[in-house]
């Protein structure tokens, strides 16, 4: 069963993502009311058709789906509290970053308003909402996702992982994780590139030519971490411990911190004098684990 157009939705938090979340079910035609702590944010929804509420609980109220998107787990904890006695019945999708612990802690605590808890994480910026290429997290309670499955779509595609309600999360902060390493590693080339003389601009097609080459290689690096067999097809970590430590001395030579990258070095050069030269990148991970040891 999915919610019809006309069930009530309602969003608690108009900050630049919880405006976009609005807007998103507006633009859908779902019967939409909002709340903020300062009124401002909700002028523009009002004139685009939302409903303003006075309070959290009025807003609780107003909606069968409540969308919680605030600025942490602390305050979408205290939000929530002062609307706990509205809550039963109600379905809570709470896309507020957080930690796993804090999206099982929460659910908890939802089951014991009478509400259905599902927590989410959002792979996107505001301005992606609602369009191609959004994606958002969802675990918790499934029976509530699939009821309000099609609604939740209006912010971009809906993945599922499972009734643990702290998978979403999970997942949303391996992302993240994945996503700032990238990040990381261009500011430094970028600091390198400038550093040298260049222009940033003229380096950045070439940078996205070489991550997307890269890119390629993730399905294999993730069947060895599975399968724990760590081929070093042709790059061992012995190689790309000597090269890595070039690019810091180059860095240094340059003037350019090499904060971002120590770590790496680091943990290059312990995999190669634990007895994992010859293995490929993918070894990294039992060494991040805690677990890389070479059995004698
Ligand atoms: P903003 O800083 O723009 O908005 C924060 C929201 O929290 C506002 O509604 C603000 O209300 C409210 N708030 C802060 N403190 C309190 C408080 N003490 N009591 C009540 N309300 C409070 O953040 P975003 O909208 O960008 O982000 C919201 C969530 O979405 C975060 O968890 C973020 O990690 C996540 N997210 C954001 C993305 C982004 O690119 N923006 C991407 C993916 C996830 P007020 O307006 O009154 O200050």
């Amino acid at each position: 069963m999915s919610a019809p157009r006309d069930r009530p939705v309602s969003v608690l938090g108009l900050g630049a993502m919880g405006r976009a979340l609005a807007g998103a079910l507006l633009a859908a035609g779902h019967p939409t009311t909002v709340w903020n702590r300062s009124p401002g944010p909700a002028v523009a929804l009002a004139e685009a058709g939302a409903d303003v509420a006075g309070s959290a609980a009025e807003a609780t109220a107003a909606g069968e789906l409540v969308v919680v998107c605030l600025l942490d787990d602390d305050v979408t904890r205290r939000v929530l509290e002062q609307a706990a006695p509205g809550l039963a019945g109600r379905t809570v999708v709470n896309l507020t970053n957080g930690t796993p612990e804090q999206a099982r802690r929460l659910a908890r605590w939802l089951v014991a308003q009478g509400a259905r808890p599902v927590d989410g994480g959002i792979m996107a910026v505001p301005s992606m909402i609602g369009e191609p290429g959004a994606f958002v997290l969802y675990s918790g309670a499934q029976d509530a996702f699939l009821d309000w499955r099609d609604v939740l779509a209006s912010f971009g595609d809906a993945h599922w992982l499972g009734t643990d309600p702290g998978q979403a999360a999970v997942h949303d902060l391996a992302l993240l994780a994945a996503m700032y390493g990238m990040f990381g590693g261009f500011l430094h080339a970028t600091a390198m590139i400038r550093a040298a003389g260049g222009p940033a601009g003229g380096f950045a097609p070439m940078a996205t030519g070489w991550l997307t080459a890269m890119l390629g290689e993730l399905p294999a690096l993730a069947a060895a971490v599975d399968s724990g067999e760590h081929d070093a097809d042709g790059s061992s970590l012995r190689m790309q411990a000597a090269s890595f430590g070039n690019l810091l001395t180059a860095s240094r030579d340059m003037g350019v911190d090499g904060g971002l990258m120590r770590p790496i070095r680091d943990l290059l050069d312990e995999a190669v004098a634990r007895g994992h030269g010859d293995d490929g990148l993918s070894a990294l991970v039992g060494l991040l684990r805690g677990g890389l040891v070479r059995p004698a």
